[in-house]
């Protein structure tokens, strides 16, 4: 048996930063970092803003492998955790160790959703979530199209922009009536969607896949809950993650629908046992509810909140989610959640691939969305954490100098960001 005073399990965005943290705030235990991945932990957005070769070269690293070293943590690569035992504090991995643990992270993530049509399980019918999918897409498109998107989340449309720009012909199948509205809203997600029509992607929105067709385990045709059928070389499923929470069950704490479910401070309904990153279900204020947040910048803000609050100085996530997706070149970004009561105000100029979007919510904004727009965007986050006072007009009108709203700020009480 090895002893460890901290195992974290899953070395990807929130269990790397929350290992970084304790160590950077001198949590005086062992502090073993454990994952089924036997790459050195790479970051996961940069695997949808190109194809990658099969050998998956060009990995981007979320610390160098000399951090790691320096730090004392035991990063445990290509090691599956396959049980918690709750009464003796023990986790067991796969090849048999048994880590002693006083304190265990689960920082397991998500997979993504399968689809539960015919033909599924096709050895062209493929998904995106680490870096050996991305080297297994990349070896298919390498091999030329067309290919078939089943889901027009980020995922699926920055992928349908990396493949047509080589030249491949794209389909992205949304059973919403249009893709992105359900984060975006349907005036703002046309912008979006404008953008790939232009670059030629082909949109069919508000049908579903009934089943996939061909020989011997290889999908050459997607049959569509309408009847059509559309050739496909290759198929990318993104309809959705599942939480990993598997050892959550095995430690027997509580898990939702949503994932593990944890305090302010990460703590799951075993004091032992924290849960931080994607698979974490969460309070937070830009929440209408308990739930994940699905994005790199919230994973790793949790899980250096958890790591600071392991280290003795208890740290509450509470920073406005960010999240960011680049296609053909324009980055998206997005600070806050839109809620069904917010006003949708749309700055002058907008088109497809370049606008600003804001969600006015009691003459404050609440959440904004910007596609080209990066320094604007700097701008309204810093409106936003002063919690700035801003009309419908100033906000629409293309001549309005943001920083001088910042300057000329009346500000309330309660703001959550620093300037
Ligand atoms: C292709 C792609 C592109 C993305 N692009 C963006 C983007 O542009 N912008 C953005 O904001 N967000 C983006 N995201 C989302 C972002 O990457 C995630 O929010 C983030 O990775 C979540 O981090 P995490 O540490 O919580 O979980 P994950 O990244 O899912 O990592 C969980 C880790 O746990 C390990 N693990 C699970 N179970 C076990 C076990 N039993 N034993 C050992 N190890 C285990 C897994 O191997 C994995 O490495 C993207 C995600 C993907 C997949």
């Amino acid at each position: 048996m090895t002893r460890s005073s901290c195992v974290i399990v899953g070395a990807s965005a929130a269990g790397v930063s929350a290992a970084v943290r304790m160590r950077r705030m001198d949590y005086p235990g062992t502090i073993t970092l454990v994952d089924v991945d036997p790459r050195l932990p790479y970051e996961r957005p940069p695997l949808s803003k190109a194809l990658l070769d099969e050998g998956t070269a060009g990995l981007v690293p979320i610390q160098p492998a000399e951090t790691y070293r320096d730090l004392d943590i035991d990063l445990r690569l290509g090691a599956r955790v396959v049980e918690v035992d709750p009464a003796r504090l023990t986790v067991r991995l796969g090849d048999g160790d048994v880590l002693k643990s006083g304190r265990l992270v689960l920082a397991t993530g998500v997979r993504p959703r399968k689809l539960t049509v015919k033909g599924a399980d096709a050895t062209n019918v493929l998904s995106l979530r680490d870096a050996a999918d991305a080297g297994r897409i990349g070896a298919h498109l390498g091999r030329g199209g067309p290919l078939v998107i089943v889901g027009g989340g980020f995922i699926g449309l920055e992928l349908a922009a990396v493949a047509v720009d080589r030249g491949i012909e794209v389909t992205v199948v949304e059973a919403q009536p249009q893709p992105l509205t359900h984060v975006l809203g349907p005036d703002v997600a046309a912008l979006v969607t404008g953008l790939h029509r232009e670059h030629g992607v082909r949109l069919l929105s508000g049908v579903t896949v009934a089943g996939f067709l061909g020989p011997a385990g290889r999908v050459e045709e997607v049959r569509l809950s309408d009847g059509r059928r559309l050739p496909a070389a290759a198929v990318v499923v993104g309809v959705g993650v599942e939480p990993r929470h598997e050892l959550a069950r095995s430690a027997r704490i509580d898990t939702d629908d949503h994932g593990i479910p944890v305090n302010e401070f990460g703590q799951t309904s075993r004091a032992w046992i924290y849960a931080t990153g994607e698979v974490a279900s969460q309070f937070h204020p830009d929440l209408p509810r308990r739930g994940r947040i699905e994005h790199w910048d919230a994973a790793l803000r949790h899980g250096a909140a958890v790591g600071s609050t392991l280290a003795g100085e208890p740290v509450r996530y509470t920073d406005p989610p960010y999240a960011w997706s680049d296609q053909y070149g324009a980055t998206l970004q997005l600070i806050g959640r839109a809620r069904p009561t917010d006003e949708l105000v749309l700055r002058e100029g907008a088109a497809p691939g370049r606008f600003l979007a804001f969600w006015l919510r009691h003459g404050r904004i609440g959440a904004v969305a910007g596609m080209d727009a990066a320094r604007e965007i700097g701008v309204v986050k810093r409106l936003m954490a002063a919690g700035v006072l801003v009309g419908r007009e100033q906000l629409t009108r293309s001549d309005t100098n943001l920083r001088a709203l910042l300057k000329a700020r009346s500000t309330m009480p309660g703001s959550r960001l620093a300037n």
